[in-house]
Parts: structure tokens; sequence; C-alpha cells
């Protein structure tokens, strides 16, 4: 919320506490991906960071590119070369923090400042040029993957087991996937299956006649169905009737590689399906962060002039932000109340 002007003065919006406001992304216009135009807006804003270096322990991104600087002739950004810029792009994850949490000079202050948008932006016009090769291509279908690894889940897991002498030097040379990463694991039942038996509904609980519908997400419905049955738990607990629907994957990796064109297909499906629920009077209720975040945040940017984008992302909750919510407003099931002690909280995307 904004902050009152005191004395008649404007309250300065450098490090001001105001939620900062986001640009829609203009990817549809050539001028989008135009390189002349990105390398100077890259040049504009990594020099406001040199000056800034408030990110410097966020992720990779930064400290690559404050490396570089200092490790420059002048000490510099005028003496990096330019075609090093890349690595500084590809570092990013697209997490948002630095937009969200760090960074004084984002909308409305002048410098106009995005740095997220900015990386997805030089990677969009990479993807454009480029594509993101065919091992990459393989890996960011994740329904067609999921679908794919649920019937034969156990040979999936033991082929993409860390330590998996025979199969991750394999997968680490063909798709570029470090043979010490932990990587997912599938089922063979999948959340969507697990949700057919749902749990008891608890019609005592104040917060009962809320109706919910959880988006499963790919990561939950294939990778982690127990989350999805911890949630269903809860709210039939607390009393909410709930629907499990999962038209397709949110589009995240699509976004990860620049393929904001991907990203919007995803968004009509994902839409086409969810709405009917709101109109019946249904939340939404996402179980991965970074979904939420492309439901609520991602998508209305990207499809700035649709109203149904718009009502989606207004209806849209995390899981803890939803149960907080009836914390507030109705109360919790009795049964449930505060965990004694301290919890450490991972302030992801
Ligand atoms: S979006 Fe995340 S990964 Fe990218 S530069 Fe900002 S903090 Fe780093
Ligand atoms: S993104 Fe903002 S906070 Fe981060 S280094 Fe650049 S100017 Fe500073």
């Amino acid at each position: 919320m904004a902050q009152p002007p005191r004395n008649g003065r404007k309250e300065p919006s450098e490090g001001s506490l105001a939620a900062p406001t986001r640009h829609a992304l203009n990817w549809q216009d050539e001028s989008f991906y135009d390189e002349a135009l990105i390398e100077a807006e890259l040049e504009r804003v990594f020099d406001i960071c040199h000056g800034c270096r408030r990110g410097f322990n966020l992720c990779e991104s930064f400290p690559i590119l404050f490396d570089m600087i200092d490790e420059s002739e002048t000490g510099e950004l005028d003496s990096v070369d330019k075609s090093e810029y890349g690595k500084v792009v590809e570092a990013c994850t697209l997490c948002d923090m630095c937009f969200m949490t760090k960074c004084p000079y984002v909308p409305p202050h002048p410098f106009d400042l995005d740095f997220p948008h900015l990386m997805l932006r030089a990677r969009a016009a990479e993807y454009k040029k480029k594509g993101a090769g065919f091992a990459h291509e393989q890996l960011v279908k994740m329904d067609r993957n999921g679908k794919m690894a649920k019937p034969v889940a156990p040979l999936a897991n033991w082929a993409t087991k860390r330590g998996n002498k025979l199969t991750r030097p394999l997968l680490e040379k063909t798709a570029g996937i470090d043979r010490e990463a932990e990587l997912p694991k599938f089922h063979t039942k999948t959340f969507e299956d697990l949700a057919k038996n749902p749990p008891q509904l608890n019609t005592e609980a104040p917060a009962h006649g809320r109706k919910a519908v959880i988006y499963a997400t790919c990561y939950v419905d294939y990778n982690k169905p127990e989350t999805g049955v911890a949630a269903l738990n809860v709210l039939a607990k607390n009393g909410v009737e709930t629907e499990v629907v999962y038209p397709a994957c949110c589009g995240m990796p699509y976004l990860e590689e620049g393929n904001i064109a991907q990203v919007a297909k995803q968004a009509e499906k994902v839409k086409a399906e969810l709405l009917p629920w709101i109109d019946k009077g249904y939340d939404i209720i996402a179980l991965t962060a970074s979904c939420g975040l492309m439901l609520k945040m991602e998508w209305p940017l990207i499809l700035p002039d649709d109203p149904d984008i718009k009502k989606l992302a207004a209806a849209t909750k995390d899981i803890s932000e939803y149960i907080v919510e009836i914390a507030k407003a109705e109360g919790l099931a009795e049964g449930l109340g505060p965990i004694e002690g301290g919890i450490t909280v991972h302030s992801a995307c």
C-alpha cells in the first residue's frame, strides 16, 4: 500500500515500501526482440546495478556481473565485452526476488528497472533466433514427460537416480543435466489419481461452505502427489469442499527458455478449464509457488488485454495464503493451532 505523504511532501519512490508496479510484456511487438535495443537496455541496467550492488548475494547472476566488471580493465562496465552479457542472462532463474524484495529502482521509480523481465526479454530474443536446442525442448514438455514416465515410474526413477553410473553421465552429455543434480521422482499414481478418494469433509469447521479448486500443477501431479494429498486433508479438515483440476502445466519451463508464445498457449488452455469453476463460486489454489506466480503475475503481463486472465489471477491463491486467509476470516478447525517453537521460512519465488 502506498505510504501517505509526510508534511505534505511526496514520499520518495526509491526504497519505498509500496508494492512495485510492473509493465505488460510487449512480446508480440518486433521491437521486443531487437538485439541492439536489448543490448542498450542491458548496458543501462547493468551500469545501475554496478552502482548499487544490493543484489550481490541473491543468486548467480549478480556475482557474475560484478566479477566481470571488477576484473575488467577499467573496473567499469565500459570495458566489459558485451558478448559476456549472456552469462548474466543465462544464470538468472527468473525467481523475481530482486524485483520483489531488493531493488530500489523498480517502477514507479524513474529508473524503471525490472531486472528479471529484462533477462526474460534477452532470452526470448535468443530463443527466437536459435531455439533452445533439441534436448531442452524435450525437457520442458512437462505433461508429455509426466504421462510417459507414469506407467514406468520405477524404471524412470532408476534411470534418473543420482549416482547411476550408467545413465547419468549419458544424460549429462546428451541433455546437459549435471550428473550430481537431484532429479524429481515419478509415481505410478498421480495426485489426480489419489484425489479420486477424497478425505471426509469436516462440516463442523468454521470455514465450511468454502469451495476451492486445487490446480494440481505438473510438479505436484507427477512428482509430489503426497503434497497434494496433504493439501486435500488440510482443506477437508477446515471444511473446504475441493475439486482437483489439472488441464495442463502453467508454462513456467517455457518462460525459462524464453518461449513466451507457448506460455500464452498454456495460459489459454488452463484458463478455459478453470474459469467455469470461478463462475460457480470456487477459489483457485495453486500448490506450487512458481505456478501460482505464473497465474497471478506473469500471465496477466503476457496477456494484458484478456479480462478472463485477470479474473483468474484475482481468484488464485497459494495454499499457505489460503489457509492464513481462513485463519483470519473464519478461524481454523478445532484441533489446528499455532505450532510451538520457531519455523524456518524459505523466502522463495
Ligand atoms: S530474478 Fe532471481 S535469479 Fe534472476 S537476477 Fe533476480 S534474484 Fe537473480
Ligand atoms: S537489480 Fe536493483 S537491487 Fe539489484 S543490483 Fe540492480 S539496481 Fe541494485
